[in-house]
């Protein structure tokens, strides 16, 4: 069974040489008389930002660190080799935490989610039908609680939350600006997402003169992604009773401290509502979610971008890529296609 290990806690930046390969004993594809476990073959793995505050050793994130020697763990898509639990049995395809190895035993299988509809790519249970999707969902609909003619904006707009965060607010008629790191991303937001504006941030050299641009009357959702030198300049832009949806802020995640934000004041003079969610306290609305983007994806009313890689060994690299935004759309690693 090849495995990919974290083999020490992180400080900084993450390398691919903080994730080597093994390959650890041969894996038993039968599970033991009276098991509750279910055995998995990995087929796609999911790279995601917050695997970074697993790789910490105190900072930690709102997940257990990772054990160093230990394979990483994290959101995928596998098939049922065996099954002692009565959810699942042999031949069944599952989204949920699975390990970033070839096989893995599942001692607490509930917490897996059965794939119904193969209808559409497997890989899209890694985001777009799979934790992604929901953060955009939910951050955008229960978070942001949007009205039609709002002026939203996205940050990571080219990213796996954000390109959807985009198509959600189009859906719901909102005016929709999104900013990301290269051409080629801010190309997408206009041109295949169908944002109504999109920039670089890399090139701007004042963030709040850029907003300024894009959002003359000013912002009334936030879809917070980045944090830090972003946020101030969303800050300075918001309108009254604006709505952030604190999401993520993934420039503070490999600071040994986070960069202070010096206008939050303005969260009072402007009335402003900042709310942080973590969608594992949401999953009790997938059902909800599965019934409204199945047939906006099946309608071609959702567009969805991977960046796929293949093979286990590729994953570090891959995961890597997220903090200097190699990635463009949803990143994702095949281990194996059946
Ligand atoms: P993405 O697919 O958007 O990948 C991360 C992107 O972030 C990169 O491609 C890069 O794009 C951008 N980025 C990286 N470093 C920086 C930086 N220093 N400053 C600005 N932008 C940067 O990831 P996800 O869509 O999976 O995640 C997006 C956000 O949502 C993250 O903050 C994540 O932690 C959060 N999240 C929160 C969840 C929750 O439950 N609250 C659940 C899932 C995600 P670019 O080219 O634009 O720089």
């Amino acid at each position: 069974n090849k495995q990919i290990i974290l083999k020490d806690y992180v400080n900084g930046f993450p390398k691919e040489s903080d994730m080597p390969l093994i390959t650890s004993s041969t894996i038993n594809l039968k599970l033991p008389e009276g098991s509750n476990a279910v055995l998995l073959k990995n087929l796609y793995l999911s790279c995601d930002p917050y695997m970074r505050g697993r790789m910490s050793e105190s900072k930690g994130s709102y997940v257990d660190s990772f054990t160093p020697g230990s394979p990483i763990t994290g959101y995928g898509v596998a098939k049922v080799l065996d099954s002692g639990h009565s959810k699942f049995k042999k031949g069944d395809f599952v989204w949920g935490m699975t390990g970033w190895e070839e096989y893995s035993i599942i001692n607490a299988p509930e917490t897996l989610f059965k794939i119904e509809d193969t209808d559409v790519p497997l890989s899209y249970y890694t985001g777009l039908l799979g934790m992604a999707g929901m953060t955009a969902y939910v951050g955008f609909y229960e978070i942001c609680a949007p009205k039609k003619g709002e002026y939203v904006y996205v940050s990571a707009a080219a990213g796996a939350v954000g390109q959807l965060v985009g198509q959600f607010a189009k859906l719901c008629g909102c005016y929709v600006v999104g900013s990301a790191g290269t051409k080629e991303k801010v190309d997408l937001l206009k041109n295949k997402y169908g944002f109504d504006e999109a920039f670089n941030y890399k090139e701007e050299q004042d963030l709040t003169a850029a907003l300024k641009r894009c959002f003359p009357n000013g912002i009334d959702i936030y879809f917070e992604n980045v944090g830090g030198k972003m946020l101030e300049a969303v800050l300075s832009n918001m309108r009254l009773n604006g709505r952030i949806a604190a999401c993520g802020m993934i420039s503070q995640y490999n600071l040994e401290e986070g960069e202070g934000v010096r206008n939050l004041f303005l969260v009072v003079t402007k009335r402003l509502r900042i709310q942080g969610f973590i969608i594992g306290d949401h999953y009790h609305m997938y059902p909800k979610y599965m019934e409204t983007v199945l047939p906006l994806i099946k309608q071609g009313k959702i567009c969805y971008i991977e960046d796929v890689v293949e093979g286990l060994e590729s994953a570090p690299a891959a995961l890597v890529g997220l903090f200097s935004g190699r990635n463009v759309g949803k990143q994702l690693v095949v281990v194996a296609r059946e």
